[in-house]
């Protein structure tokens, strides 16, 4: 076989500049030319991944298959590519120096003295292999987080400028994304923080082979020349990235800058048929000419910073394009819900989705909003903690269990109808400890999940601590709620609904984390197909009304 192709890609100037997307689109324009293309992201922070991190600091915490707790970008390979990832494909300082600290203990260096060079970089460059060992890719792409010049970074830029010797020229490449920042005064775009970036490049040993310029004009032949003259690359392996109406453009956007021709040339892979992205367009095409609009309601705690909740705003966007409806979220802060404002906040809404997460600010708020959907006929939909809160709602407003509580929010609850699962009664260590990752499910026929999945055989991600309280299960189906998906193995109930009700939905699993452009997740497709059905039956009601 062929030599694993290397690609790296660094950033400079700011952080945000989206470097996740950048290699996201040219994994997708390489991916559509045959090869088969993985991507991996590197970060400097010291924490061993992002599982402890509140998404106020990191946004989501990206849950794999087989149950690390991740960047949220490895959300948008998948997402892209349409392929799975793994513990493999992030890794961050905080695991790197715990692996190298690890062997020291286990007498692993042999009376050596333990140093950043070689011991650290050496570690990284591992980490850079280990897919491509693997020799199930063609081309493994390395996001490296954070900018060049942090301090943090530097064992990581050390690591890239080592791994072009160990790879060869041919098999190794170096993207450095950048801004171009157009200053409103001056009337002009400039070039010198990209000129700088790139010396701090320089200075750490490593020549970057293609820029691609983020930037809010598109870059004129006088900028992209002085770009190659100052930086040292070639005019054409100048790139601009224009901001984009939608990420999904981006793919095409790299492909009309023909990134995806300067990476093929340098890497001496042969370019010898165009990319196929035509389900790719076709999706845009429906993306881009909705047939209908519908708002949903999005209620959660961390309404303030979207990126918190990123796959759930993507599963929304894949979902609406199969249904050629636009969907425009309501972003509501669960705090600010009370019973007496509920109707108000959500009386025009299509459907509402209660959002997962963690402790009890909030959760009264959630909980009036399910109260007002299930007694309303407004299609719901509960992740997670959003599903629990249907589960509280329902033994409180309907079996009549006015205390009944989820363990998290009260562990002396005379009626734990959600409880910590018995695996978790020891667990101390908050780190990578809850219930993570793929899980089986089985699908009751007849049912609304059975509608939406087409069959009874699923898998889904999850990420929890707390559970449905099976000996409440007779009593809850015997008043109408019912278990529609059970994990076949240890009888968890992971998925809830309610009979009498347009859509009424609950997964104590997490489909956002497996929708993608090429495979929208069936229950977001069924939500949104559903409100926007009631909606227009809405719609009808009125006219005739009016007439
Ligand atoms: N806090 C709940 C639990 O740990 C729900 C978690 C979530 O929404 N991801 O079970």
């Amino acid at each position: 076989m062929a030599s694993v192709k290397y690609i790296f890609v660094t950033g400079g100037v700011t952080s945000s500049l989206g470097k996740g997307i950048i290699a996201a689109s040219l994994a997708k324009l390489l991916q559509a030319r045959g090869l088969s293309v993985t991507i991996q992201k590197f970060d400097p922070y010291i924490n061993i991944d992002p599982g402890t991190l509140n998404p106020y600091e990191h946004g989501e915490c990206y849950v794999t298959e087989d149950g690390a707790e991740t960047d949220l970008d490895l959300g948008h390979y998948e997402r892209f590519l349409n392929i799975s990832t793994s513990q493999a494909n992030n890794l961050t300082t905080g695991r790197i120096y715990h692996n190298v600290i690890t062997k020291e203990r286990r007498g692993a260096y042999l009376g050596k003295t333990v140093q950043v060079i070689p011991h650290i970089t050496d570690e990284i460059k591992n980490g850079f292999y280990q897919l491509g060992d693997t020799g199930k890719y063609d081309v493994v792409i390395t996001e490296i987080g954070g900018c060049v010049g942090d301090i943090e970074s530097l064992p990581f830029i050390e690591a890239v400028r080592q791994a072009r010797w160990d790879l060869g020229p041919n098999n190794f490449l170096v993207i450095h994304l950048t801004l171009i920042p157009y200053l409103k005064a001056a009337g002009e775009l400039k070039t010198k923080p990209t000129q700088h970036s790139v010396k701090q490049l320089l200075e750490a040993g490593i020549q970057p082979d293609i820029l691609v310029c983020r930037s809010e004009m598109p870059l004129p032949q006088d900028i992209r020349k002085k770009l190659a003259l100052f930086c040292n690359v070639n005019i054409n392996s100048v790139i601009e990235a224009l901001d984009a109406g939608t990420i999904y453009d981006v793919p095409l956007l790299m492909r009309k800058e023909k990134l995806d021709e300067r990476v093929l040339s340098k890497l001496k892979l042969p370019n010898k048929t165009e990319p196929d992205l035509e389900s790719w367009k076709g999706f845009l095409g429906k993306l881009k000419n909705p047939l209908h609009e519908i708002t949903i309601a999005l209620v959660g705690k961390y309404t303030e910073l979207p990126d918190a909740y990123k796959s759930i705003v993507e599963s929304f966007i894949h979902a609406g394009a199969v249904n050629e409806c636009s969907v425009k979220l309501k972003w509501l802060s669960s705090e600010q819900i009370t019973s007496d404002n509920v109707a108000q906040l959500l009386g025009n809404v299509a459907g509402v989705l209660v959002a997962p997460g963690f402790g009890e600010r909030g959760l009264e708020g959630k909980i009036q909003t399910v109260k007002f959907a299930r007694e309303n006929g407004l299609p719901f939909f509960g992740i997670c903690l959003g599903m629990q809160c249907a589960v509280i709602e329902f033994a409180r407003n309907v079996l009549g269990y006015p205390e009944a509580n989820s363990a998290e929010m009260d562990p002396k609850t005379v009626h734990p109808v959600i409880d910590l699962m018995e695996e978790q009664k020891h667990v101390k260590d908050m780190g990578g400890t809850m219930r993570l990752g793929a899980y089986d499910c089985q699908i009751k026929k007849g049912t609304l999940a059975y509608k939406a999945y087409g069959k009874t055989k699923i898998s889904e991600r999850h990420r929890h601590r707390y559970e449905f309280n099976n000996q409440y299960l007779e009593a809850y189906e015997k008043a109408g709620m019912q278990a529609s998906g059970i994990n076949p193995e240890n009888g968890l109930v992971e998925i809830i609904e309610i009979k009498d009700h347009p859509f009424f939905l609950g997964a104590q699993f997490h489909p956002e984390l497996k929708s993608t452009v090429m495979t929208p997740h069936p229950l977001f497709v069924s939500f949104v197909g559903m409100s926007l059905q009631e909606s227009l039956k809405e719609e009808k009601k009125d006219t005739q009304k009016a007439i």
